[in-house]
């Protein structure tokens, strides 16, 4: 008997039909004798509908009526599913995220789960029962309810299968597993049969939205054995672990975009020591996370730094920098929404220098313009304009087609 952890997202509960699906999943399992903990996402874009809604009412509501609201979407389709496993006649209990003792920080809408306090989940196994479990939630120390960020339900899986440790944490998705690029944008690409925890963690955190990038990193930490499957397939998935077998040859193991972010631009700064730090140091502070950053040679004693920060972090950062314009002395902010990054990754990249001149190669012939590049051991991110994006990930995928292929 193992103790297995299964999450469906929400396409692969969706419906009615669907949520039957996932229920005969659930039974298959349970009756094969194992012990099953389901996690669930809430159904179709019911968080998107919700977030409609409120905006309706009140564009500015708090971030902890919004986490009130936001964590019902998951309440019903845990109810339901668990519904539908009575009508399969068997034993089963659904929880939410309070009762299943997920315990967070206090950060509304982006919250951190600090721990899981499992007893009334082992409780539940004990009596054979079936238990599921709504993702994305948690409690803070004041007993609101909490959401862990959008894509949080992975990480919900993740954390209850490392509290429990449990023997396997069953991804189920709309998709056969993690591809060398999303497959709904490039036809060619194909299913990763495993992957590193370090690869994972750096697609899903350049945009792959197929694993949420903070449960890779629990999966890494607590050494999870997570799979990426289908729900619909019944095909097996992609292994996401330590260490994978590989031919020397495939050094790339996929290209990612990210189109939630935006640029800001810091013109006409002072070209003297300290101010790097200062706007940096800023933006630390409040908790703002910075990712490509580009300074200008200075000409005439004068700079401009950019540096791009996520979209839905584009209000503050430009607010608390033109709040602290005296003390930085900048002459205007520049803002760019319209782009996206495009990036290569792969843990061989480190030996191969060639990685990011055939990446630049395939975007020249392709006539995209580069605004931004960074670079690190294990990956090559560019920005491009947001209408050129999905173009991009296409023939940068082409380029690599041979080392790609090198993964099967
Ligand atoms: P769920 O609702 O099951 O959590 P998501 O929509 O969050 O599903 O994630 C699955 C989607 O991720 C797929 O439908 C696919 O379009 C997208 N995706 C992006 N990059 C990749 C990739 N490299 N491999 C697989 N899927 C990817
Ligand atoms: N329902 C949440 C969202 O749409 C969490 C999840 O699906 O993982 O972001
Ligand atoms: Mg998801």
């Amino acid at each position: 008997m193992a103790l297995i952890v299964q999450k469906f997202g929400g396409t692969s509960v969706a419906d009615a039909g669907r949520l039957r699906n996932v229920a005969r999943i659930i039974a298959d399992t349970y009756r094969q004798g194992h012990q099953v903990v389901a996690v669930l996402s809430a159904q179709g874009d019911t968080t998107d509908d919700l977030i409609e809604k409120a905006r309706e009412i009140n564009p500015q509501a708090s971030k902890r009526e919004m986490d009130m609201l936001l964590s019902t979407g998951e309440q019903i389709s845990c109810a339901l599913c668990a519904m539908a496993i009575e009508a399969l006649g068997l034993p089963v209990v659904s929880l939410t995220g309070w009762q299943a003792g997920f315990r967070t920080n206090s950060q509304y809408g982006n919250a951190r789960i600090k721990k899981v306090r499992h007893d009334r989940i082992l409780e539940e196994l004990d009596k054979r029962r079936i238990v599921i479990v709504t993702g994305f939630q948690g409690m803070s120390r004041y007993e609101d309810i909490t959401t862990l960020g959008r894509g949080g339900s992975d990480t919900s899986a993740v954390a209850l299968a490392a509290s429990l440790r449990a023997d396997l944490c069953q991804i189920y998705t709309d998709v056969e597993g993690v591809y060398t690029a999303d497959p709904r944008l490039v036809p060619g690409a194909h299913k990763l049969d495993e992957i590193t925890y370090d690869e994972m963690l750096e697609l899903a955190t350049l945009g792959a939205q197929v694993l949420h990038n903070r449960s890779v990193e629990m999966a890494k930490r607590y050494n999870v054995n997570l799979e990426v499957l289908s729900s619909f397939s019944g095909k097996p998935g992609t292994k996401v672990k330590e260490v994978v077998k590989r031919m020397e040859r495939s050094h790339i193991s996929g290209v990612a975009k990210d189109k939630n972010i935006a640029r800001l631009a810091l013109v006409g700064l002072e070209d003297t020591p300290g101010i790097a730090f200062k706007i940096f140091s800023l933006l630390a502070r409040s908790n703002l996370n910075v990712d490509l950053i580009l300074q200008s040679i200075g000409r005439s004693d004068t700079k401009d730094i950019s540096f791009t920060v996520a979209k839905s972090d584009l209000e503050q950062a430009k607010q608390l920098l033109w709040d602290n314009r005296e003390s930085i002395a900048f002459d205007h902010i520049d803002v760019c929404e319209n782009i996206a990054k495009v990036s290569v990754v792969g843990a061989g990249m480190y030996n191969n220098p060639g990685v990011a001149a055939a990446m630049f190669e395939a975007l020249f012939n392709a006539g995209i313009n580069i605004s931004m590049i960074s670079t690190s051991e294990i990956k090559v991110s560019v920005l491009v304009d947001m209408d050129q994006a999905d173009r991009a990930v296409q023939v940068i995928h082409d380029q690599f087609t041979e080392e790609l292929e090198g993964r099967r």
